[in-house]
């Protein structure tokens, strides 16, 4: 029934023309979206021959160098907390401190339920990081990209991105309507030569890159993608999620490691979720960009404001990371000697500089898979990247390493992936085994 203008309920008119049931019901089924099937299959084949699901796992503690699962204790590859600062007792302190002032909620978009002096803060604080005019923080690393470059391009403009960009990068093109373009990793050449070839269709365009890649653990050369931003009239955006506390000597970034003036570039990314320990995102540069983000992105004007005991965390976390260096070179220390080891054993690590992000590249998706859950029955948790995240034939494990991984956790674990590798080697192809 339906409500006429008189409010009295009338019968609802019958459809001009009723749907044919069977087709709708399977389309709308979501038993069969194609990437569920997909799922099942892959679920189902690891279960044949025996392999546990590596996602997903509960860690029943704080998951940093090591970590318990099931109540065994496991060394942990898995965490994005590179600087060991999850749980530091002037980071978990400030968040408590922020908690007992303001609740665990901002309540609703900043716009309208204003802001808590914590956001203020955080924000002068990593433009001081970054030397920009200004900062705007967001409740999301993700949401972060795409609302900022959704905001920032429209139909007319041009976003160039390298080919292994982040998800986020590439979900914000899609929304800002602009033209896509993805250059080879890395590779400045490939870049120009789209920039000279297409630059001059589009009115403004954006360059992106990232400041250490998560797949790769390798990084851009800045100098170079700043000469080419400036050449091609272009602005340059560079995603910091696991730059930040882990390049330059300090780890205050990319621009130290490559020693670039970081007013070089247009707009600083990073998120709070990796060195920093909280969750969220952040955009620094100039404050024209700063002030029309506030109040025109839609995943900052339309969206709560970050967590008072969140952006308390992420501001403690950061004064710990810039007071104690030590804990950036101890990460390279591990970094250093996980990759050498590595190599020593004839493991491919492909592009990595060896800092904190190290993969060891196995081929294809059953192989990685097979590798992670004979380590985890080691007691090394470490994540397989498979096919579509990476290409088919480059799965492999990725290594996050932290401050807090001992040498002999290290070693340990570089010597058990060689042994569980020539072990699967020797055993002959996973095909082999099912049908002998
Ligand atoms: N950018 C990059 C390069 C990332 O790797 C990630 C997440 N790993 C994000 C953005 C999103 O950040 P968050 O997980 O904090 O939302």
């Amino acid at each position: 029934f339906v409500t006429n203008r008189l409010g009295r309920a009338t019968p609802r008119p019958a459809p001009a023309k009723a749907p044919e049931a069977s087709r709708i019901s399977a389309a709308q089924n979501f038993e069969n979206l194609p990437g569920y099937r997909e799922l099942k299959l892959q679920r189902s084949g690891a279960e044949l021959i025996g392999l546990g699901n590596p996602f997903f796992r509960v860690h029943d503690a704080k998951a940093g160098a090591t970590t318990r699962i099931d109540q065994k204790i496991f060394t942990n590859f898995s965490s994005y907390d590179y600087l060991g600062l999850n749980g530091h007792p002037k980071v978990s302190g400030a968040a408590r401190e922020a908690m007992e002032a303001y609740g665990t909620s901002a309540s609703a978009s900043r716009v309208v339920a204003g802001e808590r002096p914590g956001h203020i803060s955080l924000e002068q604080a990593l433009a001081a990081h970054y030397r920009t005019e200004g900062c705007v923080v967001m409740v999301s690393g993700h949401a972060t990209n795409v609302t900022t470059i959704g905001a920032l391009l429209e139909p007319g403009d041009v976003v160039f991105h390298d080919a292994l960009s982040h998800n986020s990068i590439v979900t914000g093109v899609q929304l800002s309507g602009a033209q896509r373009r993805s250059f080879a990793h890395n590779d400045l050449d490939a870049l120009e030569n789209l920039l000279q070839a297409t630059r001059h269709e589009h009115r403004r365009a954006l360059i992106v890159v990232e400041g250490l890649y998560s797949m790769d653990g390798d990084a851009p050369d800045l100098a170079g993608f700043v000469a080419l931003k400036k050449r091609y009239d272009a602005w340059l955006m560079v995603d910091e999620a696991h730059g930040l506390g882990v390049t330059g000597r300090t780890g205050a970034g990319l621009f130290e490691y490559c020693g670039v003036d970081p007013k070089e570039v247009d707009i600083w990314m990073g998120t709070l979720s990796k060195t920093l320990s909280a969750c969220g995102g952040y955009i620094c540069g100039p404050i024209a960009l700063i002030e029309y983000l506030k109040h025109s992105a839609g995943g900052f004007v339309y969206s709560v404001g970050m967590s008072p005991p969140l952006a308390a965390a992420a501001e403690a976390a950061l004064a710990v990371m810039q007071a104690e260096p030590e804990r950036v070179e101890r990460l390279r220390q591990n970094g250093n000697l996980f990759l050498t080891t590595a190599r020593k054993l004839g493991l491919d690590t492909g592009f990595s500089l060896g800092l904190a992000v190290i993969p060891v590249i196995v081929g294809d998706s059953l192989k990685a898979v097979t590798l992670s859950d004979r380590l985890f029955r080691r007691g090394i948790n470490v994540q397989p990247i498979i096919h579509p995240a990476v290409p088919e034939r480059s799965s492999r494990l990725r290594f996050f390493l932290t401050s807090e991984h001992t040498p002999e956790q290290i070693t340990d674990t570089v010597n058990a992936v060689a042994e569980e590798i020539a072990a699967i080697d020797k055993g002959g192809s996973l095909i082999e085994q099912l049908l002998a």
